[in-house]
């Protein structure tokens, strides 16, 4: 037998990026879990309440506003979690509800800290904040504009004079146009929001972080229309 060849190799230095310690399942240590431990946590579960600050109704009554909130809340995260959802749309909609864009960073800013919040919209140069990336953006408006037509398609009515391009209404998959739908067009409705939230994320995403393509050169990328028709 040559010398050397069982000799056992060398074990390469790894860093875990896991804090395996630090990991808690329903307040508790992962080590420390137990179902019991879960049952009680279940049993005192709060709905989550994203921040934001744009959808308070000031002529509310406070205690009146908060229940109302609560309700639309927790509404919100059952159509967040439809099962019949395309999985790459949860992501995306999850990104919108916890206001977890991906932002464009200011890199001629020299203090690191104020790079996320100076970013500034790769389309028209505006402040780059989530009303801006999913909403307000000028460039955003007008693929929400130039979707209405698919949507219209996809229920087979004649008008979409209800639905309003209004903040509450994209945050919440629209949800009171879909109350002035029959029962078995409202599931459309999500389906369509969801791929463009999808469609708008990505091209987003392709537009911070361009792909190369196999000359070396930027990946020129805007088929949010492309997107949203596969999935629907
Ligand atoms: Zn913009």
């Amino acid at each position: 037998m040559r010398e050397g060849n069982n000799r056992p190799r060398p074990i390469e230095p790894t860093f875990d990026l896991v804090l395996w310690d630090k990991l808690t399942l329903c307040g508790v240590p992962c080590k420390e879990y137990k179902v019991k431990k879960a049952r009680i946590a279940a049993m005192k579960a709060t709905v989550i309440q994203p921040i934001w600050e744009e959808l308070d109704d000031e002529n509310e009554e406070e205690e009146e506003a908060h229940k109302r909130t609560e309700k639309l809340w927790k509404t919100t995260w059952s159509v967040f979690n439809w099962k019949y959802r395309p999985h790459y749309q949860f992501e995306a909609y999850w990104r919108l509800l916890h206001k977890r864009h991906i932002r464009a960073l200011d890199t001629t800013e020299l203090e690191e800290r104020h790079r996320f919040i100076t970013g500034r919209c790769y389309n028209c140069d505006g402040a780059d904040n989530i009303q801006h990336a999913y909403i307000t953006c000028p460039n955003v408006r007008e693929i929400w504009i130039q979707a209405k037509p698919i949507l219209l398609k996809l229920l087979g009515i004649a008008s979409l004079d209800n639905l309003e391009l209004l903040n509450s209404e994209i945050i919440f998959a629209f949800l009171n146009f879909r109350r002035t739908l029959p029962k078995e067009l409202r599931q459309k409705v999500i389906l369509w929001h969801g791929s463009i939230i999808h469609a708008i994320t990505k091209r987003r995403e392709m537009a911070l972080f361009p792909p190369t393509g196999p000359d070396g050169t930027a990946f020129d990328y805007d088929g949010w229309e492309e997107i949203v028709l596969k999935q629907i």
